[in-house]
């Protein structure tokens, strides 16, 4: 396909009511993604550029100073007839030593065992790794046997977890396979079951991207690559094992969390990965809605938020899962607006206290100002955010503890901004408005303590939502 061939550029104007609450339908199939073609002549300053693959290879040339390109880079499907490529590199540094020592037990029980995964990648990558996962040929109840301190978890794919002191949780998973294309039903190429036991090779092959397939032989200190995950850590690309359109038809979620990694690690994107998921992204309205409002989370968690959501904007992902954000932004047509303003604040603050915002305090400055927009000069501001929230929380399953808090803040914030704080100073919730308000004010450029000093304001402390009835609409 033609880049951008089949995406007409969006139109631009005053959003009206009816065009914000757009049904995800339409938005997923009729409006045009914002395709790199079509932004080529956008100013992106150069700090907050998102990293997907055109802009990276005009601009930044990979560490290694090879051009990140489409060409050579796209693995077909992984061949294992050779035997995977075997890479000598000592990460025993990295490792968790409890990790390790789940490693070595099941080996010396004479199974096969590989750290996988994150883990494995961001060692590579140089970063600090969240968490370590093991591979092993072990079934769940053999590995229960060997660790005392286990537990086995998960009813359709059992796992095992490993539990070690304050609180240490090593996952350890025997190999499976992706399912049999046979045992799905016609075209349809969605995976809704994936729990068969498999090999080694056949546990990498099922995994979304090649650099998240590597497993790491402890005892040979050595990278066992059965997808071509090395030259792509080398290359600092994103690509996913095999075709990326039915990857990402086989599971949409992959496209958020391509996203993710990209602007997360900083990783370019191939064109024929960006392109499926512009093409993909209306797929993303048949996944599970947890796992989507899970993963919009973590692109607001982790100090990458600003490039996550240009990207997801960029690439029209945002037009299916949050259509009423996506036209603002399309209507504000400006690159540097307080919405990228606030996600830069958010990152350098997430960055700077070392762990991430409450959930509540993240919806509330994503949605902060279309949530403005609506609630300004309205009379009944609790009701009027709840008009726009509703169907937002119904595709995404916002929780309603969640949803409430948002509410609430949005209603309260003339005040905060006016600094009559009265008697909400005093209310579980002040201390979450009041994080919204300090990076929405840092974000505007007004000086504002450089820490949030005090106790973390945690959602966990606010009391359940009351049943909301919605009142009637006076004519
Ligand atoms: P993070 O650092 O964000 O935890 P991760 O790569 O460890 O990144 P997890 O969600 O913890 O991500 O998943 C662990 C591993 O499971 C991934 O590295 C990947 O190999 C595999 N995996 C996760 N989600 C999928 C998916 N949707 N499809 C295929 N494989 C997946
Ligand atoms: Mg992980």
């Amino acid at each position: 396909m033609p880049p951008g061939a089949c995406y007409t550029p969006l139109a631009s104007g005053r959003a009206t009511a009816a065009r914000r609450s757009r049904s995800l339908a339409l938005a997923a199939d009729d409006r045009p993604a914002r395709h790199a073609e079509e932004k080529k002549n956008r100013r992106v300053p150069a700090e907050s550029a998102p990293p997907s693959l055109t802009r990276r290879s005009e601009k930044s040339p990979p560490r290694d100073g090879a051009r990140v390109s489409g060409a050579g880079l796209e693995p077909s499907e992984p061949d294992v007839s050779e035997g995977p490529a075997r890479h000598p590199v000592d990460l025993t540094d990295g490792l968790d030593p409890d990790a390790v020592k789940v490693v070595r037990r099941l080996t010396r029980h004479g199974y096969d065992a590989y750290v996988v995964g994150g883990g494995v990648r961001d060692l590579l990558l140089e970063r600090n790794p969240k968490d370590f996962d093991i591979a092993t040929s072990a079934r769940p109840d053999d590995v229960r046997t060997l660790f005392r301190n286990s537990r086995i978890i998960g009813r359709r794919f059992k796992l095992v977890h490993v539990l070690f002191s304050q609180g240490k949780v090593i996952e350890t998973a025997t190999f499976r396979r992706a399912p049999d294309t046979s045992e799905r039903e016609g075209d349809d190429l969605l995976i809704r079951n994936d729990n068969v036991f498999g090999d080694a090779h056949e546990d990498a092959a099922r995994r979304d991207f090649t650099i998240n397939a590597l497993f790491y032989d402890v005892e040979n200190k050595e990278v066992i690559d059965w997808v071509g995950g090395m030259p792509h850590i080398q290359n600092r690309i994103v690509h996913t094992i095999g075709d990326p359109v039915v990857r990402f038809q086989e599971d949409p979620v992959r496209i958020l969390r391509a996203i993710k990694f990209s602007a997360r690690l900083d990783l370019g994107i191939t064109p024929d990965v960006y392109d499926a998921i512009v093409q993909c992204r209306g797929s993303l309205a048949m996944a599970a809605r947890p796992r989507l409002f899970e993963e919009l989370l973590r692109l607001l968690r982790e100090g990458a938020a600003h490039r996550s959501f240009w990207l997801a904007w960029e690439t029209g992902v945002l037009d299916v899962l949050l259509p009423e954000l996506s036209a603002y932004l399309s209507d504000a047509e400006e690159e540097d607006g307080v919405v990228w303003r606030v996600l830069r604040e958010l990152d350098r603050r997430t960055r700077e206290r070392g762990e991430p915002f409450d959930d509540v305090v993240l919806w509330t400055l994503l949605l902060l100002e279309p949530l403005r927009e609506v609630t300004d000069g309205e009379k009944d501001r609790v009701e009027a955010a709840y008009e726009f929230l509703e169907p937002l929380v119904d595709r995404l399953n916002v929780p309603r503890r969640i949803a409430d808090a948002v509410r609430r803040i949005v209603a309260i914030y003339p005040r905060l901004e006016a600094g009559r704080i009265g008697r909400f100073g005093k209310t579980p919730l002040f201390a979450l408005a009041n994080e919204v308000f300090e990076i929405h004010r840092g974000a505007k450029g007004h000086r504002v303590r450089e820490t949030l000093d005090g106790p973390r304001a945690d959602s966990s402390e606010l009391a359940g939502p009351k049943r909301r009835r919605r009142r009637r609409r006076r004519t």
